[in-house]
């Protein structure tokens, strides 16, 4: 039987160990930190769950989809909409179809004429050549301003006008797809079930890389297939290439009384470093204990304690100087920018090793899932 070696447990290294497992191939997985999941984990915390970030699973998603494990999870919807909050009104915005009662602040002017309007769904309609988002979305400046950019910004993290309109139509389209959830009991419930039966070795760290032989921490590996599926500032180190630019984000989490916030809807706007904030437990009620409410931050740059509770006491319009900060979660590589004109989907070698991970696919749980899946796809092919 060929042996595969992955490097990286995360959700790339994980869908490509089990797509060749399945194929006959005995597979190893290295994985440095003492947890799977990668990106994808999440904590308890007195009774509380914390994601590592505000993370959502798209059940859509195509190679989501193929791996079943969303079946056996229970989750919790979120609404296919956001709260805009513009001075002291708050604007319901969102998928029409999901709620009728999105419409009338949808066809605001606030929000950009018409034309706009009509402008944005052509752009959704037909491939446009690779510009930034910004640009590709010239003709509905309102509509970028006071929608898009403060809803995707938070789903980009980073400023959402300055990368691929390629990456940011591919991840519209799923949304109006699909409908993200939260997952009962963490986000890191879905990568455990995506591990099911893989033989795990934590603790590793691969320092070096060949296409038949891994030189860890913990001695020397050989096998008839390597790859690289750590993430994409180390991938770099490893194949001997230029690593890709990275955005950062935090995500505070506060724990208040219950009651204090209602709102089940994502919201977003006001001045302050926070790009968006959602009562967690109000959409999943497991993620707190009786009594009290999860309430989740997202910044994009390192933040005050102050500044955070500042804009979150205009967005919630309540006091939250009371409000207990119950754990903060830093994540400086937590995307790949995808600038326009990079390619979407990358070559599956990097000087002769196979190679998966959000940074050579879509930004995303797709990407890095479909990444694993194709390099694997190429490695029994060619066999
Ligand atoms: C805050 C946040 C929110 C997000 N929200 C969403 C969302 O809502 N929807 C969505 O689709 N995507 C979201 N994403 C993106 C998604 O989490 C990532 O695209 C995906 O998890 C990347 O998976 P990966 O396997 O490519 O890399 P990683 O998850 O980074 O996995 C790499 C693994 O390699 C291991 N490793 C690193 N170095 C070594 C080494 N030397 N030796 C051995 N192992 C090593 C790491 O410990 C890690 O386990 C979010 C990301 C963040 C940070």
């Amino acid at each position: 039987m060929p042996h595969a070696l992955i490097c990286g447990a995360g959700w790339a290294g994980l869908n490509c160990a089990q797509a060749l497992q399945e194929r006959g191939f005995t597979v190893q997985v290295l994985e440095k930190s003492d947890r799977l999941g990668g990106r994808i984990t999440t904590d308890f915390v007195e009774g509380f769950t914390i994601d590592c970030g505000f993370q959502v699973v798209n059940p859509s998603y195509a190679a989501l989809r193929e791996t079943v494990i969303m079946e056996g999870i229970s989750s919790y919807k979120l609404a296919k909409g956001v709260e805009i909050v513009e001075g002291n009104r708050i604007f319901k915005v969102g998928d029409p179809r999901s709620d009728l009662r999105f419409v009338p602040d949808l066809l605001s002017g606030q929000f950009g004429s018409i034309s706009e309007k009509i402008a944005f769904l052509k752009y959704l309609r037909r491939a446009t050549e690779d510009k930034t988002f910004g640009e590709a979305l010239a003709d509905s400046p309102k509509l970028l301003a006071n929608i898009l950019k403060p809803f995707l910004d938070g789903v980009v993290l980073t400023d959402v006008t300055l990368i691929s309109n390629r990456v940011v139509r591919e991840l519209i389209h799923w949304f109006i797809k699909g409908n993200p959830v939260l997952v009962d009991g963490g986000v890191g419930r879905a990568s455990e079930a995506l591990a099911a039966g893989l033989d795990i070795e934590f603790g590793i760290e691969v320092q070096s890389v060949l296409p038949r032989k891994v030189i860890t921490s913990n001695g020397d590996f050989e096998a008839d297939e390597v790859v690289v599926a750590t993430d994409p500032v180390t991938a770099s180190q490893l194949l001997g290439v230029e690593a890709p630019k990275m955005n950062y984000s935090e995500t505070w989490y506060f724990d208040i009384p219950e009651g204090e916030v209602t709102s089940k809807f994502l919201r977003v706007g006001g001045q302050g470093p926070v790009v968006n904030t959602i009562a967690l437990s109000n959409v999943a009620p497991s993620f707190a204990p009786g009594g009290r409410t999860l309430l989740a931050a997202t910044t994009l740059t390192a933040a005050s304690e102050s500044s955070v509770k500042n804009q979150l006491a205009h967005l919630w319009q309540v006091a939250t100087v009371d409000w207990r900060l119950l754990a903060k979660r830093e994540i400086p590589y937590s995307l790949p920018f995808k600038a326009p004109r990079s390619e979407l989907a990358s070559d599956l070698k990097i000087n002769g090793v196979w190679c998966a991970g959000d940074w050579r696919n879509l930004p995303s749980q797709q990407g890095a899932l479909l990444s694993g899946k194709v390099v694997a796809n190429s490695i029994s092919f060619y066999r």
